[in-house]
């Protein structure tokens, strides 16, 4: 048997970014950054006001007091996005609006609330520094700065100074195209009714969701029985459009194992056992002219989950230009014990909490048979028990991933 890590740098051998493609800034959110981003102007790119008020020259309100307070003439207003042409000189002012360009010969603003709000005349009740309620030109960004760098993910947060440079595109690698095929007599479309002996195909659904929201370009196959002619040429269709073809099922020791008979006799996948549970069978290897990777995973629907999160999904963060591949594991409390195999790592579905004292602690959760579905669905964690232990105690600090956080 090999150790889950041993598969892991097996199945990523080889495995290299696609090729960098230039894509709208709304479909780049999530993506690593192929190249840096540099700003070719300033942000802001002009002098503005940062208030609704009056520009005006602040020699003009040195005196300014309430008892003696300065009235100013009101040449206009500029709105954002408005004509700055407008020049102040000694003595007049500009009504000026948050975000418009600052009027040449203005050196401040005084804020709407300060003032009386005259249109024409405006009555100031005192003085004002220079350059207040100024935004500078390049005081956020300077032209020539680098906003963000290969290796940086696009995030809601870089969104706007990325946009703000004039964008409207965004370096990114191109998403892998990942075609997952189910294999098995047994499997029908969901919304089929079943008869005796039938289930409905979770896994196609499952893996295409777990691949989509890896960040792949995902689809699901119709499922292929267990026929040997019907897989190959599944096969054969998949590998030449698919960057990673998954397949579910038929990698046991059965009589009906396709997926192991015929890429066995091929000679294009490697099967082995891999010492975790669940999801011990697994293979991996490449078809196809164009040496499609591909990797079987075993048809139990939790094995099929792990594998996925565990061999598949560092695969295609790999393609996509990330630097992390797995996700961050974290220290927690075991609520209850339970049993492991001393010869395998397990996977146990859990549900993370973090109580009022900041401790994060798991409770193992539904049954842990590889075919319980109800058990994934409640799971937010996987608790991990190494190879070498046969239980965890309650009261145990354990080792979980939490698949609701991102790798950091
Ligand atoms: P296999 O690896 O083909 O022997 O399948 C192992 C178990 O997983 C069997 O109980 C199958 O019925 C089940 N199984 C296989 N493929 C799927 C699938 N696509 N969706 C749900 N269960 C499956
Ligand atoms: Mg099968």
């Amino acid at each position: 048997m090999r150790t889950v890590e041993e598969h892991q740098a097996i199945v990523l051998a080889g495995v290299e970014p696609l090729e960098v493609i230039e894509v709208p800034l709304l479909e780049a959110v999530g993506q690593v950054l192929a190249r840096d981003v540099v700003a070719p102007w300033p942000l802001p790119s002009f002098d503005n006001s940062s208030m609704d008020g009056y520009a005006v020259v602040a020699a003009d309100l040195a005196g300014a007091s309430v008892d003696v307070p300065v009235v100013l003439n009101v040449l206009g207003d500029i709105a954002a996005g408005g004509d700055s042409s407008a020049v102040i000189a000694a003595g007049t002012a500009v009504r000026i609006m948050t975000g418009a360009p600052m009027p040449a010969g203005a050196d401040a603003v005084v804020p709407v609330e300060a003032t009386d709000g005259g249109a024409e005349r405006v009555t100031f009740t005192a003085p004002v520094s220079e350059g207040a309620c100024i935004r500078r030109a390049g005081e956020d960004v300077v032209a020539g700065e680098t906003v963000a760098r290969a290796g940086d993910v696009v995030s809601e947060r870089t969104i706007p100074v990325l946009a703000s440079v004039g964008l409207g595109v965004l370096p990114v690698r191109r998403r892998p195209r990942v075609i997952v095929i189910s294999t098995g007599d047994e499997l029908v479309e969901p919304g089929t009714p079943l008869t005796h002996g039938l289930i409905s195909d979770s896994n196609g659904y499952m893996l295409t969701a777990c691949a989509t929201a890896a960040g792949a370009d995902a689809v699901r196959a119709p499922r292929v029985r267990d026929d040997a002619e019907a897989f190959r040429a599944a096969l054969d269709a998949a590998a030449a459009e698919a960057d990673i073809i998954v397949t579910s099922g038929g990698v046991s020791m059965g009589e009906y194992d396709t997926v192991k008979a015929v890429l066995r006799a091929s000679g294009e996948v490697e099967f082995a056992k891999v010492a975790m549970h669940p999801g011990m069978p697994q293979g991996s290897g490449h078809v196809g002219e164009r040496r499609v990777p591909i990797i079987t995973l075993p048809g139990n629907p939790v094995s099929s989950f792990i594998s996925f999160e565990l061999f598949v999904r560092p695969v295609i963060r790999r393609m996509l230009g990330f630097e992390s591949l797995f996700r961050a594991t974290e220290p927690a409390v075991a609520l209850e014990e339970w049993h492991s195999s001393v010869a395998k790592a397990q996977y146990a579905r859990a549900v993370l909490e973090v109580g009022d004292d900041g401790v994060r602690r798991v409770r193992p959760v539904g049954g842990q048979g590889s075919h319980m579905m109800a058990g994934l669905a409640e799971a937010t964690a996987l608790v991990v028990v190494p190879v070498g232990a046969d239980r965890v105690e309650a009261g145990q600090t354990v080792t979980v991933i939490d698949l609701n956080r991102e790798t950091p």
